[in-house]
């Protein structure tokens, strides 16, 4: 009898499940908004011609395939840290950033989860917000924190509760660690105005929350870096200490290639010192050292002016065909006269949209419509194209009809 027959059957993975349904999916209709990865206005993955030329570079200058530091490769860390925080920012110039490579975002957010719980008080609550990125409440239980929801998304208006937010802040225990998604928000796609973020900043640094921003849209929500990294730089700027986890597999497309950072900005070079020792240890524990090559590329790119202003232009281009796509869907929807408010199809931003369709409408989207989507009515504006928006428009219609 084998020594795991009685381990229980975990349940499918959403999100993948969705992918194998459309692939055995043979309707010539069939459409994916489920994963969360750009695709061209034909469908296809895009590889970003910096990335293409940085890997030419790559292969041209025959590097080896020596092991990195366990902090991983530093021309891509310091690199990856300015794009977050800006040249000039104190913090940097301080030297009281801590910069660590990671297994791309879900490594950053897994490392710090595992730094906190080491060196935070037991008992540390890390608040997430309802809803949130299906693999948040995994990871931080994953690394023994308890997890606790905050007030986020008001079904109501299919925007911000901020009143309800900010009260769930306020009720939280004095010091818990509260996760915020630095832009483009999942699943939701609302984020906070600028405003509203000082209002948020107001009641954590009351209460002494320690933020831990995850940032896996970068430059993909405005299509601007340093718009896009404004709550980051304003609570540094307000005096916080904080984490940050960085993913480079949406801005710059190195999905499969792993790339990200965790961060934390500490309040003293000798803090930072402190920090770095243990995060070391930690991540020599999980993968002793980062992987090569896609740090390799993604250096090569944010290190060469012409490179990272051309990948600038890609950046515009991306999140411009996801505005359009938004701004496409809505108009159809309006063409249509539609029951409900559309409104929130272009206020949203970002990589998603929160439709607002129940299970029982998703469920008819994929069975009638073969329109591929998530159950909390997610869909994925990089999944759409001038050649589907039409369809998608008219099943939308017709399930909430
Ligand atoms: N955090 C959020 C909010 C995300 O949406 C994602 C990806 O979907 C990630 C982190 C991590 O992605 P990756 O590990 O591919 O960088």
């Amino acid at each position: 009898v084998s020594a795991f027959a009685d381990v229980p059957l975990a349940p499918p993975d959403a999100i993948l499940n969705l992918s194998t349904m459309y692939k055995s999916d043979t309707s010539d209709q069939k459409v994916d908004l489920g994963v969360g990865a750009y695709r061209d206005n034909d469908g296809k993955p895009w590889v970003l011609p910096v990335v293409r030329k940085a890997e030419k570079q790559i292969a041209d200058a025959q590097l080896e395939h020596e092991y990195l530091p366990i902090a991983g490769l530093k021309s891509f860390t310091d690199a990856a840290a300015v794009l977050l925080l800006g040249s000039d920012n104190p913090a940097i110039v301080d030297q009281r950033v801590v910069s660590f490579q990671t297994i791309s975002g879900t490594g950053a957010n897994f490392l710090g989860a595992t730094f906190l719980s080491r060196f935070y008080p037991k008992g540390t609550l890390v608040l997430l917000s309802d809803p949130t990125w299906a693999n948040h409440k995994n990871i931080f239980n994953s690394a023994s924190l308890e997890t606790q929801d905050y007030k986020y998304y008001d079904p109501a208006t299919l925007g911000l509760d901020l009143a309800g937010m900010l009260s769930s802040l306020q009720d939280a225990p004095s010091g818990s660690i509260v996760l915020l998604h630095a832009c483009a928000h999942n699943p939701t796609g609302v984020d906070p105005t600028q405003e509203q973020w000082k209002r948020i900043a107001d009641v954590m640094q009351a209460k002494g929350h320690f933020p831990f921003f995850d940032c896996a849209y970068q430059g993909f929500a405005s299509g601007d870096l340093d718009r896009d990294a404004f709550a980051i730089r304003y609570f540094i700027e307000r005096g916080f200490e904080c984490s940050i986890a960085q993913s480079f597999a949406k801005n710059l497309g190195l999905y499969g290639e792993r790339v990200g950072c965790y961060h934390v900005v500490t309040r003293n070079a000798a803090v930072a010192n402190q920090v770095r020792s243990q995060i070391a240890r930690a991540s020599r524990a999980i993968i002793s050292n980062p992987p090569l090559y896609g740090a390799r590329v993604a250096s090569t790119v944010l290190n060469s002016p012409t490179l990272l202003a051309e990948w600038k232009d890609s950046l515009r281009f991306m999140s411009g065909r996801i505005l359009d796509m938004r701004a496409e869907l809505r108009r159809l929807m309006l063409e249509k006269g539609t029951p409900g408010n559309w409104d929130h199809i272009t206020s949203q931003i970002g990589m998603f949209t929160f439709t607002g369709l129940n299970p029982e409408q998703v469920n008819y989207m994929v069975k009638k419509h073969h329109i591929y989507m998530t159950k909390n009515g997610r869909i994925s504006m990089a999944g759409l194209s001038t050649h589907n928006v039409q369809h998608v428009a008219q099943a939308i219609d017709d399930v909430v009809r």
